[in-house]
């Protein structure tokens, strides 16, 4: 007999919850886990995800700004497990007639190779939490040519990219190739794009400013384009114009009801036939779930989500649920489902745990039936706009609302003073504007080889071309 745990449980006896994905969703149905069945060792809870850590996305593009340091905005996801067990490990399948779940890691090697290792993992209940990816609609040269702003890599690079536009537009002699280094275009209308306009355009307009100072203000072109008719189409209309007219005023061109059709490294062009000069397009378009959500053995909408029921459990799949970006969940205050937001995936987890342990103790079931108390969102340096229990509120106090709604809902104290130190310090120095060079040594040396052999390539091409 397999014995668990401290107390000498039968393993058998135990019954296992898996909860893969550890974001917005998954943390918080966790952590009620974790509080519920802290000392019940007839309960085994894991959880499964890809990184090691919770990513506070909304400050994400404050990361790419660098206004707030990297690591500030993640919290180790072994900080929530009390007992749980934590797998950094990607869910590669799941077998719901089995309930098993298949799950990859990957272990790198010194000569750059890597090796997967699969485990199976079996559980009585299973909750769904994975989030989605960054959706280009199809559009293959338009993922090859984007930065895209999901994970914490990515404000890492785009903000090492920026800062090399930067460096290379003070050195550029010809005015032409200078305003493409130094014209940026933002794709995506809703939360992520628009923060990131807001942090990019104020990046680098103060490093212009400050340091670079070879570059002319004029020079700077901030786009943001959207397929759609307005900005933030989650707030109201008046607030989606304030919006718009306050990142016009900050120097920001938006482009509407003119989607992108094609990019290459060096353009973008628009469905009317626009062709903007960019080294630089940021896709911050949707998300789509990945995909294995896709391809579960389930009911899904048109998008892909898991549809759920009330309970927000998987429709006619007894035991499992599915709950944040990777759900479809209708909202029955406008018959429309729920958008892919933090606040409705934590409000998700507290109605999946309610009726978790309810299916397990015994208990009433919940259902889902959120009414959003309000919506911010940053808009640039010290302006914000929102709907708060109704009431619209924009510019400074928006703004002031916005920073101290997320603040409260970073996870832990070190984080939150970590965060509140970052912005004081902002407000009285100067942008950072140092690029980290993430390659090591060996790997600049192997990349200059490289280069030289091209050059040399290209010169003997050239050289022949003449004889
Ligand atoms: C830049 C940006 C700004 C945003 N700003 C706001 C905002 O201001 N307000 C707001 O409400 N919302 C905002 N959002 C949206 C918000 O981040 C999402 O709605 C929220 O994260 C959804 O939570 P989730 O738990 O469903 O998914 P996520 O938080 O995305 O978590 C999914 C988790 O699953 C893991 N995972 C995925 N696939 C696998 C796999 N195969 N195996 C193992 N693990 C896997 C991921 O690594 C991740 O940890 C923003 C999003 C972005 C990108």
């Amino acid at each position: 007999m397999k014995k668990s745990g401290k107390n000498n449980i039968d393993v058998s006896d135990q019954k296992r919850i898996l909860v893969i994905g550890g974001g917005f969703a998954g943390i918080e149905v966790l952590r009620r886990l974790e509080k519920k069945f802290e000392n019940d060792f007839t309960i085994d809870v894991s959880m499964v995800s890809k990184n090691n850590f919770l990513l506070f996305t909304p400050m994400l593009p404050e990361v790419a700004s660098g206004m707030i340091e990297t690591r500030h905005i993640v919290t180790p996801i072994r900080a929530f497990c009390k007992r749980a067990r934590f797998y950094e490990a990607t869910v590669s399948s799941i077998d719901f007639q089995k309930r098993q779940a298949v799950i990859s890691s990957v272990t790198g090697n010194r000569n750059g190779s890597v090796n997967y290792h699969d485990h199976t993992l079996d559980y009585d209940y299973l909750v769904v939490s994975l989030g989605g990816e960054t959706n280009f609609f199809g559009m293959d040269d338009v993922r090859k040519c984007s930065y895209t702003m999901k994970s914490l890599g990515d404000a890492i690079i785009l903000r090492n990219h920026v800062i090399d536009m930067l460096e290379q537009a003070s050195m550029e002699q010809d005015s032409e190739s200078r305003q493409g280094l130094m014209t940026f275009v933002v794709v995506g209308g809703g939360f992520a794009g628009i923060e990131t306009v807001g942090e990019l355009n104020a990046l680098v307009r103060d490093a212009v400013r400050d340091f670079y100072h070879d570059i002319d203000v004029k020079d700077i072109r901030m786009v943001l384009v959207d397929a759609g008719g307005k900005i933030l189409p989650e707030v109201t209309d008046d607030l989606s114009k304030f919006a718009t007219q306050k990142l016009k005023e900050s120097g920001i061109d938006i482009i509407l009801q003119n989607p992108v059709s094609s990019a290459t490294q060096y353009d973008v062009k628009l469905k009317d036939g626009t062709v903007i000069v960019t080294h630089t397009l940021v896709w911050a378009g949707g998300v789509t779930p990945e995909k294995i959500v896709k391809e579960l053995q389930c009911e899904h909408d048109k998008s892909g989500r898991i549809v759920v029921d009330r309970y927000l459990e998987v429709k006619g799949i007894a035991g499992v649920y599915a709950l944040g970006d990777c759900a479809s969940i209708t909202d029955t205050h406008t018959g429309r489902p729920y958008p892919p937001t933090a606040q409705n995936a934590v409000e998700e987890a507290k109605v999946v745990a309610n009726n978790l342990i309810s299916a397990i103790r015994g208990g009433n079931k919940i259902s889902f039936n959120y009414k959003s108390r309000g919506i911010m969102a940053q808009i640039g340096k010290r302006k914000g706009v929102g709907i708060l229990f109704g009431i619209k509120t924009h510019g400074l106090l928006a703004w002031m609302i916005w920073r101290s709604y997320y603040l409260s809902s970073l996870p832990t104290l070190e984080k939150k003073l970590r965060v509140l130190t970052d912005w004081t310090i902002d407000m009285f120095f100067k942008p950072d504007i140092t690029r980290l060079n993430i390659f090591t040594e060996n790997q600049e040396i192997q990349a200059k080889a490289l280069s030289d052999t091209e050059n040399l390539a290209s010169k003997h091409e050239a050289k022949s071309d003449t004889t």
